[in-house]
């Protein structure tokens, strides 16, 4: 039996750990992939405080769970396919059928990367259509890329893919970004980016070596035209990761967990911390902020309750 089980292992799962192992409760972080989540295929952060010079998201994401882990809180690999309740105890199974049972949760899922839903996205992921610049940017030395979204995401990782690319088209379906405007003015001062505004993908297409073009259409004209890339990477924002959680908790219309100040959920003993949670800005420094609210959150909810 566990005090706390905190799933997910991106930075505010990671900060739920520290702080509920430091408050002595015996705590299991349960993550899918690897620690620090999205973090982890970040290629360079630099506005997180502390690190004046930037840290890569790897480092970040080793430092946080290193910390974690130095006082108590145990690690392991596992993907989470359902919590139930027995009174106030909650019994979480995973995917290989073994089973938790804790005092409370922390749910800290995350998000995924949204898909564009268009021909060839599919077909061609992995081959050319890709989600993580970081993980996939050196494959296309010298190439023409696309970038897909006008968000912090898009055009951060747009910067990042010019170390490989001859060029990188940022296709936006506004004429704005959304981006914040230090990394915009790096993004306009760069010679291999060229912005394709007020247009939206149509149409991934290849032969068996993988991409070779992306059909795109404006939106302002309707006209139809082409570019001839190598691939594409796309950053159109996240979905939560909530699907496994079928009813149990409240969701809003986009899926993601309603909670209150605290971090509570709509169930008593179930907190919530990061993107996976309705809030306004996502961010490492919010999230690791609503970690630490969730971990205290529990502490008093075991004291008071259990
Ligand atoms: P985002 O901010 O939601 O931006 C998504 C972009 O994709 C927007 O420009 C949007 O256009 C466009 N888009 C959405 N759906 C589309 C579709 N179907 N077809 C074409 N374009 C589409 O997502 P994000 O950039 O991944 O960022 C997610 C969150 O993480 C944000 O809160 C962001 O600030 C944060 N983040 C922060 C950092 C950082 O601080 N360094 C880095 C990465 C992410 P519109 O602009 O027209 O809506």
């Amino acid at each position: 039996m566990y005090d706390v089980i905190i799933i997910g292992g991106g930075p505010a799962g990671l900060t739920a750990g520290l702080y509920t192992s430091r408050a002595r409760l015996k705590s299991l972080l349960i993550e899918k992939g690897f620690a620090g989540g999205q973090v982890m295929t970040t290629e360079w952060i630099e506005n997180y405080p502390g690190f004046e010079d930037g840290i890569s998201g790897a480092d970040l994401s080793r430092k946080m769970e290193k910390q974690a882990t130095k006082f108590g809180l145990e690690i392991v690999q596992g993907s989470v396919i359902d919590i139930s309740m027995r009174g106030g105890i909650k019994e979480i199974t995973l995917e290989d059928e073994n089973r938790y049972e804790t005092k409370a949760v922390i749910l800290a899922t995350g998000s995924n990367p949204r898909p564009l839903k268009i021909e060839g996205e599919d077909r061609y992921r992995g081959r050319g259509v890709s989600y993580c610049a970081t993980c996939d940017g050196a494959f296309f030395k010298g190439e023409k890329l696309a970038v897909i979204g006008g968000g912090d995401s898009a055009v951060e990782e747009g910067l990042f893919l010019t170390k490989f690319a001859e060029t990188v088209y940022i296709v936006h379906r506004r004429d704005r970004l959304r981006a914040a405007k230090v990394v915009q003015e790096r993004a306009f001062a760069n010679e291999k980016i060229k912005f394709v505004w007020d247009s939206v993908p149509e149409k991934i297409e290849g032969d068996d070596s993988g991409v070779k073009s992306l059909h795109i259409k404006n939106v302002k004209t309707g006209e139809q035209s082409s570019l001839d890339v190598g691939g594409v990477f796309i950053y159109i924002g996240y979905d939560p990761n909530t699907g496994f959680l079928k009813d149990l908790v409240n969701l809003n219309e986009g899926n993601h967990i309603i909670t209150n100040e605290n971090m509570a959920s709509s169930v008593p003993g179930i907190f919530v911390a990061g993107d996976v949670r309705v809030k306004p800005l996502k961010q490492i420094a919010t999230a690791v902020g609503d970690g630490a609210t969730a971990a205290i959150a529990a502490e008093k909810y075991i004291d008071e309750n259990l």
